[in-house]
């Protein structure tokens, strides 16, 4: 199956068919555009049958792409494990990871694509971050995806993946809190 995206009113009816195009329906429809690179992402993602793997393409496709605008910038301007707030108030290391169960002295170790799009207010305004909404090929998930996605802080890429692939909100909230819970226990017995 051909898409030809060429002007909004294609582009709409396009965004439009999305839920059916990810559906089973579509299962063994292959498509082809013959459009920009953005809109190639978004055809090779619905172009990936299983449903974990299309979900994976996804999550690292953004991740690599918000690594690649930020690299030369560097926003929270950590010296010595203090971000640049931590600095100007003198108090606390390690930036909004602080309290995280999964942070070492090198970092984070996972890839958390919701982490990676958080930057507080201050930083916000000083540079021109990326936003969930410069992403097209996020629209490739459903709405619920796409709600937990933007929730899924201080947790484990495979467990980030893992919700995505239930897609349930009541589950991921659920498994959301309960990992929230675990690991603020286990950081306080880790300190103890
Ligand atoms: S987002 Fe703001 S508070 Fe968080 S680490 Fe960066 S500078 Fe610090
Ligand atoms: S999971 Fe998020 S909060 Fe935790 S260390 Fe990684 S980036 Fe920081």
């Amino acid at each position: 199956m051909k898409i030809k995206i060429n002007n909004c009113y294609q582009k709409k009816i396009f965004n439009l068919c999305l839920p059916l195009y990810r559906s089973i329906l579509f299962q063994r429809i292959k498509f082809e555009t013959e459009n920009t690179t953005e809109e190639n992402e978004l055809i090779k993602a619905l172009n990936i049958k299983k449903r974990k793997e299309r979900i994976t393409y996804i999550y690292d496709r953004v991740y690599e792409k918000i690594e690649e605008q930020t690299k030369n910038i560097n926003p929270c301007n950590f010296k010595k494990s203090k971000c640049e707030i931590q600095r100007k108030i003198k108090k606390g290391k390690h930036g909004c990871c602080r309290k995280c169960y999964y942070r070492t002295e090198k970092g984070c170790k996972t890839q958390n694509l919701t982490c990676k799009m958080f930057y507080c207010a201050t930083i916000r305004e000083k540079y021109n971050l990326p936003n969930w909404n410069d992403f097209e090929i996020l629209k490739v998930l459903t709405l619920r995806q796409r709600i937990l996605l933007k929730s899924e802080y201080f947790s484990l890429k495979e467990d980030v993946l893992t919700d995505l692939y239930i897609g349930s909100l009541i589950i991921g909230t659920g498994r959301i809190i309960y990992r929230l819970i675990r690991n603020s226990l286990r950081e306080k017995k880790s300190k103890s």
